[in-house]
């Protein structure tokens, strides 16, 4: 093409791109979040590597080294649960009768850490690799006034601490020395049928403390339980109450739920037990719509927090012009920076991808080479499945993304340097220049070095005149 013409066509050509991709989302920023496949968990801890069989024998020991000072101690909650569920448990809890102050004398003050003392909970630190493990008395809970936390604890026995706890399937103990289940409250039974359930009265258990009802529909969506019809209700009941739960608690079950395979499932439960209201009240959508974004959290694959949580906000997206609300409802939901970043990037960028055969190339390339470029994909991918119901678009981004890398993403023509060599006065107009410049080498207008300066002067006399 003729370059005055092209200078001519790049200086009325609107852009394609959203406004808010080219100046605030990563594709200018340096990223730390390159991603690899597969695609980390934004939200993950960075923990020591846990060797399973140490942190297993070490559970075995501590329960022998109280045991051997006198005092009773059995594995406790989640971790029983796992290991009938022939899961390897994350880690483990021993419950004893010892007190923290006993606990401390057994394990001396090198090997514990006082954080839960306050709960009767000692941390015991165990050898390389083998992970600590949380020591805690047997405990009755007195009122809870603030819908969260026990307003005191007193110490008692293993029946009692059993009862305390919130769900039959998480309130039992296990004796690692003699392989016996202890079973105060009927969780065996519930755990063989699948049954998630409240230890005594639901309605008790759930006012004392709101983040249960999340931890129900987490448990029951994980492990393809059904939550017992009389928890459900329970749960209905206080679901407006969940407000009193601070938003990072909140985020953090949301996240867990909705990274699971079982994803969808979480998200049927959020909207039948009536928590989803409470946590994202904008999404008043018809059940035809709900049913889409049903389809789309099932439909993607290893999805990280970001694209999820895109996802479940799309209809709030799509419906508004309000372009702020998304990244409102993130800001209430305390997401980090970087999840907020990834759940803007994958709804601004929707409709480039969606359009990618038909757009400029270096429109597309910007995305393509972009840092969060695997998260956009999956997402894209999922609409692509279940709204567009075709693949084209994505075909061809794919094909494009397997490009060798300096034809992908070719080094540029022209620098700031250059510029400022060859006499342009230094100014914002550089980045201007220079990202034009930047279009017509990856459109193959300018192919030389040359010939990219010989375009950005004519750019700049174009602007003075
Ligand atoms: P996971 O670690 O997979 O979330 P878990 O059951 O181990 O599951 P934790 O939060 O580690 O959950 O708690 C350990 C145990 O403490 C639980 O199994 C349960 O017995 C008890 N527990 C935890 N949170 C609560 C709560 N909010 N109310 C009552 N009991 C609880
Ligand atoms: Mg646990």
């Amino acid at each position: 093409m003729d370059l005055a013409l092209y200078v001519q066509k790049r200086l009325h050509v609107a852009r394609y791109l959203p406004h808010r991709t080219l100046s605030s989302q990563s594709l200018t920023r340096p990223s730390t979040n390159t991603l690899q496949c597969p695609l980390p968990n934004t939200s993950a801890p960075l923990m020591q590597a846990l060797d399973p069989d140490k942190a297993r024998v070490f559970a075995v020991d501590v329960v022998e080294e109280l045991r051997s000072c006198g005092y009773e101690a059995v594995w406790a909650g989640g971790c029983v649960r796992d290991q009938l569920l022939g899961k390897e448990p994350k880690d483990y809890d021993v419950a004893t009768n010892a007190t923290p102050d006993q606990v401390r004398e057994v394990f001396g003050k090198g090997r514990t850490i006082l954080i839960g003392a306050a709960f009767g909970v000692i941390t015991v630190l165990g050898p390389r690799s083998a992970g600590q493990i949380e020591v805690a008395t047997f405990r009755r809970d007195a009122i809870y006034s603030d819908g969260r936390h026990p307003d005191s604890v007193a110490f008692s026995n293993a029946e009692e601490d059993a009862l305390r706890r919130d769900f039959t399937i998480n309130g039992l103990f296990f004796d690692p020395i003699t392989k016996e289940v202890i079973d105060y409250v009927g969780g065996q039974t519930d755990l063989q049928q699948r049954v998630l359930r409240a230890i005594r009265d639901p309605e008790e258990r759930i006012e004392e403390d709101k983040l249960r009802m999340l931890r129900a529909v987490r448990f029951a969506a994980t492990f393809a339980f059904e939550i017992d019809p009389s928890t459900m209700s329970a749960i209905q009941r206080h679901a407006d109450e969940l407000q009193v739960v601070s938003a990072e608690r909140i985020a953090a079950e949301l996240r867990r739920m909705l990274t699971h395979d079982n994803r969808r499932r979480a998200a049927e439960l959020l909207r039948e037990s009536g928590l989803l209201s409470t946590i994202l009240p904008e999404l008043d959508i018809a059940d035809e719509a709900w049913q889409e974004t049903l389809r789309l959290l099932e439909a993607v694959s290893e999805p990280t927090t970001s694209v999820v949580f895109a996802l479940l906000l799309r209809p709030v997206h799509v419906g508004n012009h309000d372009a702020g609300q998304v990244e409102h409802i993130c800001r209430r939901w305390k997401l980090s920076n970087e999840e907020i970043d990834g759940v803007l990037f994958c709804l601004d960028c929707e409709a480039t991808i969606r359009s990618a055969n038909a757009v400029p190339w270096p429109t597309l390339q910007r995305l393509l080479i972009a840092p969060r470029i695997k998260e956009l994909m999956r997402f894209c991918e999922a609409v692509a499945l279940i709204v567009a119901r075709q693949m084209a678009a994505i075909d061809y981004c794919s094909k494009k993304l397997a490009l060798p890398p300096d034809e992908l993403n070719p080094s540029p023509l022209l620098d700031g340097d250059t510029l400022r060599s060859a006499g342009l006065p230094p100014g914002p107009i550089y980045k201007r220049l220079l990202s034009e410049v930047r279009d017509a080498q990856l459109e193959g207008t300018v192919s030389t070095p040359d010939e990219a300066l010989e375009l950005a002067k004519s750019l700049a006399n174009a602007t003075d005149s």
